[in-house]
């Protein structure tokens, strides 16, 4: 049995299903505490069976690279309860002989995204997450990448808007792309959320400003064949051709792989993405 399991800041799936991505079936639950939330995961599983192998897509920042000390780990984050759980050992116990992969959410987006999703095919993807913070993961060559702990690239600086003198939300940097552009970044600066705003208010413009200078780093730095945008705050009508109109602008002519139509989209496996994900991670 192939199983898989997206753990999220509010929301958890659990799924078995194939290591070519495709579900057979799922458990959709809110994350609350590790002990009750990894509970209910083993209980649903060994319901279905002794699962084989299984996918782990976890919220960050995670360990993530076998051999290091953290690996499996949840690391410093602010949710209570959750810093230095170890999801891959309550796994383990539970499931003695099973094959542990663990990466993190937005990697596993990534990877469904380019196996079977809107990169089909494509081995240089980048995907970036746009909701109550901004998160991205990168295959590169094929490739998810890692690094020291994971991309962080909600965290890059980015040029600031034209005229744009509001302070940012990320209690780290003022000018960050999660502090500028993330779903509390647009409800604080509008005084409205995000999905209140019609697709011809100018915070869209602006998102996009914020956006196309951080797919103008991506580029720079791992040169994506195609640019992924999702999450909640990316659904707005017209969003991605605006970050296409932007970027090409800024790009300014110099990166090529901008000129195929399209180059920034938005997720075609929707919801599903992280999950189908979490199941391709048991083939790696
Ligand atoms: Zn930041």
């Amino acid at each position: 049995m192939i199983a898989g399991i997206e753990l999220g800041g509010t929301k958890t799936v659990v799924a078995t299903g194939t290591a070519q991505g495709d579900i057979i079936e799922e458990h959709r639950f809110p994350t609350t505490t590790p002990e009750e939330t990894l509970g209910t995961v083993i209980e649903w599983l060994s319901e279905r069976g002794i699962p084989n192998s299984i996918g782990i897509a976890a919220f960050g920042p995670v360990g993530i690279v076998p051999g290091r000390e953290n690996h499996g780990k949840i690391l410093a984050t602010p949710k209570a309860g959750w810093a230095g759980f170890s999801l891959t050992r309550v796994l383990s116990e539970a499931f003695p002989a099973c094959g542990l992969v663990i990466d993190t959410d937005v990697n596993a987006a990534v990877l469904a995204e380019a196996k079977i999703g809107a990169a089909a095919g494509l081995d240089d993807v980048a995907y970036i997450t746009v909701g109550t913070g901004i998160g991205g993961g990168i295959l590169s060559g094929g490739h998810l990448i890692h690094g020291a702990l994971h991309p962080e690239f909600g965290h890059l600086k980015v040029p600031r808007a034209p005229g744009d003198d509001f302070r940012g939300v990320c209690p780290f940097h003022t000018d960050c792309l999660e502090g500028l552009a993330s779903g509390p970044s647009i409800g604080d600066r509008w005084g409205k959320p995000a999905h209140e705003l019609p697709a011809d208010h100018a915070a869209w413009e602006m998102q996009a400003w914020y956006l196309a200078h951080g797919i103008l780093s991506l580029l720079a730095i791992v040169s994506p064949s195609r640019v992924i945008v999702g999450g909640g705050v990316s659904q707005v009508e017209g969003l991605h051709g605006k970050i296409n109109a932007r970027l090409t602008e800024i790009a300014a002519g110099y990166f090529p792989p901008v000129q195929v139509e399209d180059y920034t989209v938005p997720p075609a496996l929707g919801q599903e993405a992280g999950i189908r994900g979490a199941l391709l991670l048991t083939a790696s």
